[in-house]
């Protein structure tokens, strides 16, 4: 595919009113990023840009006004894609936020539960060891004793 952009001398006013030669502004926009070009300066073509991130939205030389959108034909593609990679950007710094909200959630969990199952280990321990001394031998042959005793005491009334 053939796209020719190019105009009789041209001259772009922006959406801000400041005015450029396109030759000017192409170079200040980047147009050799996202279109190819022969020897000249005639633009040949479509540059695949999907692979990389647009650096920032083109603004206006004199007054950083941003290009807008629509508002001037001729950086359309750049601003497209300088406004989508934007928007990619933000997404990413979006999720990597609420990443790290969800890791700290995470952490504090784990956290949580590990002292429910210190506890849940302690409680078991203590039920072990009170079982241990209620039935050790000894006090259990104890208690025998003490039942045989009492028995015997019966036996004499
Ligand atoms: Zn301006």
């Amino acid at each position: 595919m053939l796209v020719r952009v190019r105009e009789e001398a041209p001259i772009v006013v922006l959406g801000c009113g400041h005015f450029f030669t396109a030759e000017t502004l192409d170079g200040l926009m980047g147009m050799g990023e996202v279109y190819m070009m022969d020897g000249n300066g005639e633009f040949t073509g479509l540059k695949d840009v999907s692979a990389e991130l647009a650096p920032v939205i083109p603004r206006c030389p004199d007054c950083q006004c941003p290009v807008r959108q629509h508002a001037t034909q001729r950086y359309n593609r750049m601003i497209n894609r300088a406004v989508i990679d934007e928007m990619s950007k933000r997404f990413l710094v979006n999720g990597q936020d609420e990443l790290r909200v969800l890791e700290q959630q995470t952490k504090e969990l784990e956290q949580s539960l590990e002292i429910i199952r210190m506890e849940i280990i302690n409680s078991i321990r203590l039920l072990i060891r009170n079982f241990t001394i209620a039935f050790t031998p000894v006090k259990t042959s104890k208690i025998k004793n003490e039942l045989e005793e009492r028995q015997e005491k019966f036996k004499e009334f």
